[in-house]
């Protein structure tokens, strides 16, 4: 079973926020997690397990109203963290690398909009902007 008790919140939210299903967890995807929620909690030293949890929210809520198209994965949050509290109010995403589609994040994939059965994995579908009638120099 799942060493996770309900107890450390902010993991749990971490991976709620990330759409992870903790009772499918592998051991790549967990270690992900821990990952991302060692940095979060090294950038928020003062923060306790639930202050960090709503922090998470938070910030997973800017990261998707700034990058819709874009899957939320804990390491993104954790890339993204500082600049999260600015691109909540932003439309305009720049990316760091102009070689990586910004809406994909070079993952040629995003989530489809169509809801998924509780249980279920979420439905990727092709990045329409580099893949597709916008295919481009992105993808070889
Ligand atoms: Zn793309």
């Amino acid at each position: 079973m799942s060493d996770f008790d309900g107890r450390d919140i902010s993991f749990e939210t971490l991976a709620q926020c990330c759409g992870i299903d903790l009772a499918q967890l592998t051991a790549v995807s967990r270690g992900q997690l821990n990952a991302a929620l060692k940095q979060l909690r090294d950038a928020t030293p003062d923060y306790s397990d639930l202050e960090l949890a709503l922090v998470i929210e938070d910030k997973a809520r800017a990261y998707k109203r700034s990058m819709p198209q874009v899957m939320l994965t804990p390491s993104a949050l954790a890339k993204h963290w500082p600049q999260l509290d600015s691109l909540g109010e932003s439309r305009n995403y720049p990316p760091t690398n102009p070689d990586v589609c910004p809406t994909c994040d070079g993952l040629h994939l995003i989530p489809s909009k169509r809801p998924v059965d509780p249980g279920y994995d979420t439905a990727y579908i092709r990045c329409p902007d580099c893949t597709g009638n916008k295919r481009s120099k992105l993808i070889p």
